[in-house]
């Protein structure tokens, strides 16, 4: 046998890996390979590419989490393997999703006599399919059981995020959308009765819009149903979208009652791998009481030898996600999640100060009583040569994604700019992220983009 024959050669040492046959040509990009490839070299290729996309870290658009802690890589790895469906052959990790299930109906206040039930999903869009759907087929039976037409569902909401107009068109119902305005931010009790109907399946207030980071005032929509439906014999729930202030609310504003503690909030859901710090693959529905889900809609499957209900659109599903919320949840517990949203919180705010001190920017959140967050605008007559969608630009130069983007509907002529700041983000990269803003004010100031281009109508998609 040759010593020099390829195969051979690499049975007894490695070549360079950069300067091997398979990184010295370009990598098949649409066809199906024909050959295989040594690992390393195929590792390099793939990870390589990767250095393409946006650092992670940097990308102060989304609300996911994008630092975990060592052990929530070695738990990962740990379950790589565990498919959450598989209730039977995995039953501790189906175990561990009911925990979690009751840890956070605990968190969200639900009362001691409600035999509460809810599930894990990828994330929060699914979680909202779920809530909506229950609510739509409870809403249904109703009407069926009175004799009443069952054609028109309609769902109310604010400034949702985009999930909700997919649950409207998937499932066929009509979104009742109240849009926003400069003195309504958030969706005003008065405007949802208004909307309400007999064929309204239920009510979507959001805790942290993502336009915003603002928090619905769900108590008060709660209180205004609660007559509404006395006086018209109606029963219309609340499914409230907290997929970021549902971990955030309970934390730093434990007074806020926007949760179980409200009979008419029937579900809720969360995002695991958004405040959850999970991750990447985990959500959560929770309802109030078994009753609020209709059993139609429940699947049973093997679970050491007996049965356990299910209810999810998925069907084979990694169990990692889920196991590290359960990590999350034991590490932290309530005075460990305190801490990392005060600390997030404290950083949204100390940005917001410092672009308050710039007076060519007005403040539009400054990072209280919402999301740990802060956004602006470019203040109202002054002209500072750029646009804040040239000033994302700039800051992308330094890897920062810093989104610009228009508000909604009745108010898309404002555009602003907008930070989130999550765990995995110090007081150090807050300081170099201003920084470098002002270093980019400067920039601009000399040489100020010819004819500021004209604020685009790119609407933003918010994670
Ligand atoms: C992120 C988000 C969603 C969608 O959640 P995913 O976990 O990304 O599926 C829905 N609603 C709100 C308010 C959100 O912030």
């Amino acid at each position: 046998m040759p010593l020099h024959d390829k195969n051979t050669v690499r049975g007894f040492f490695k070549e360079a890996v950069y300067a091997s046959s398979d990184l010295t040509v370009s990598a098949p990009k649409y066809q199906f390979p024909k050959a295989e490839t040594d690992p390393r070299h195929a590792y390099a290729i793939v990870s390589d590419e990767m250095l393409l996309d946006g650092n992670a870290r940097q990308n102060l658009a989304t609300f996911c989490q994008t630092w975990v802690e060592p052990e929530v890589h070695q738990i990962m790895d740990l379950t790589i393997d565990k498919n959450m469906i598989d209730k039977d052959e995995y039953p501790q990790t189906a175990e561990v999703e009911r925990r979690c299930v009751h840890m956070l109906a605990d968190l969200w206040n639900s009362p001691d006599a409600a035999n509460t039930i809810g599930c894990s999903t990828t994330g929060s869009s699914e979680a909202a399919m779920l809530g909506g759907l229950a609510l739509k087929w409870q809403w249904r039976k109703r009407r069926q059981k009175a004799g009443q037409d069952t054609s028109k569902p309609n769902l109310i909401c604010g400034a949702v995020q985009i999930c909700w107009h997919k649950f409207a068109r998937y499932f066929d119902v009509e979104l009742r959308q109240i849009p926003v305005t400069a003195d309504k931010l958030t969706l005003s009790a008065d405007d949802v009765i208004a909307a309400c109907d007999e064929n309204t399946i239920g009510v979507v207030p959001t805790l942290g819009i993502t336009f915003t980071c603002l928090f619905e005032n769900v108590k008060a929509i709660s209180e205004a149903l609660d007559k509404l439906n006395k006086e018209k014999g109606w029963d219309i729930g609340i499914h409230v979208d907290a997929a970021s202030g549902a971990f955030i609310a309970p934390f730093i504003q434990p007074d806020l009652v926007w949760d179980f503690r409200l009979p008419r909030v029937k579900s809720i859901n969360a995002s695991g791998h958004k405040y959850g710090l999970s991750p990447l693959g985990v959500g959560w529905v929770i309802w109030r009481d078994a009753e609020d889900l209709p059993e139609e809609l429940v699947f049973q499957v093997d679970y050491l030898g007996g049965n356990m209900p299910t209810f999810a659109l998925n069907f084979s599903r990694p169990g990692g996600q889920i196991i590290t919320q359960y990590y999350n949840f034991l590490r932290l517990g309530r005075e460990g999640y305190k801490k990392v949203m005060e600390a997030c919180l404290g950083h949204a705010q100390y940005i917001a100060d410092e672009i308050r001190k710039m007076e060519i920017f007005e403040l539009f959140y400054d990072g209280k009583g919402g999301l740990p967050g802060a956004s602006w605008r470019i203040r109202e007559g002054v002209n500072p040569g750029f646009t804040l969608y040239d000033l994302a630009d700039r800051l992308r130069m330094r890897g920062w994604q810093v989104p610009a983007y228009p508000l909604p509907a009745n108010l898309n002529k404002i555009v602003i700019q907008r930070v989130l700041v999550r765990h995995g983000f110090s007081r150090d990269m807050a300081s170099l992220l201003i920084a470098d803003l002002k270093r980019s004010v400067d920039y601009f100031k000399n040489h100020p983009v010819s004819s500021p281009s004209t604020q685009k109508e790119s609407g933003g998609y918010h994670h």
